[in-house]
């Protein structure tokens, strides 16, 4: 049966990069559940959190996500097209946090997100891996990190892809995302009770992965 890690935690704490670092060392997939938030706010499209149920619902039957590969190059696709950074702005993850309250959405990822675990070795990176997806995983782990570090974090990644941003404007941005994440009704970002929290805020990337690396070998 496929082993599953999961990494939660609020925005720009660096869960993905360290998603990719334990992909590669312990050589299996990651999935960035945040990335299929992010392609179903995109292609749904700006304003559709706003929809009856039933449509949301009508349009998600069109919706399949694969992943393919391992380590730091696996591939996320939907409908067999590979996601693009075309969805890593903030504008894109505030579109996820919305669409993300939906009932209807929270469902059918947690279908598809299940589906992939089911078959795949997995390091699973979002906000609810622990607590909903994969209760069952044996090792969890919460990131955490102050609000103006992982606004500094989220600042370099965008400006690494091109996609520079204005740091007061991201600050905010970021707040009100994660206010929105965790007092939602359905999965709200939390830690689960057993998972590892580890506050990063005053750790490099390196120092972190060490660490889970250690916590995930015990
Ligand atoms: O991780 P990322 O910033 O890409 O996530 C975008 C948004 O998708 C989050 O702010 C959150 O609202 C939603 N999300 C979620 N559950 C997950 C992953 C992401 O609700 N497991």
């Amino acid at each position: 049966t496929p082993f599953i890690i999961t990494l939660d935690g609020p925005a720009g704490v660096g869960k993905s990069t360290l998603a990719k670092q334990l992909a590669d060392h312990f050589e299996i997939a990651y999935l960035d559940t945040g990335a299929m938030f992010r392609a179903t706010a995109w292609k749904l499209g700006e304003g559709s959190w706003n929809w009856d149920s039933s449509r949301i619902e009508e349009a998600l039957k069109s919706f399949s996500f694969t992943l393919s590969g391992s380590g730091s190059n696996s591939v996320l696709s939907l409908n067999g097209v590979p996601l693009t950074n075309d969805i890593r702005t903030e504008t894109v993850g505030m579109w996820a946090s919305n669409v993300a309250k939906i009932p209807a959405v929270r469902a059918f990822q947690k279908i598809a997100q299940r589906k992939i675990g089911e078959t795949t070795s997995l390091i699973a990176e979002g906000r609810d891996m622990g607590t909903v997806i994969f209760p069952q995983a044996p090792c969890k782990f919460f990131l955490d990190a102050d609000l103006e570090e992982r606004a500094r974090r989220r600042f370099s990644q965008l400006e690494e892809m091109g996609k520079p941003a204005d740091m007061s404007e991201l600050l905010d941005q970021i707040k009100a995302r994660d206010d929105q994440d965790r007092n939602r009704k359905e999965a709200p970002l939390k830690a689960a009770d057993d998972a590892i929290i580890v506050d990063t805020t005053t750790l490099d990337i390196d120092g972190v992965f060490e660490k889970l690396v250690a916590e995930a070998k015990k």
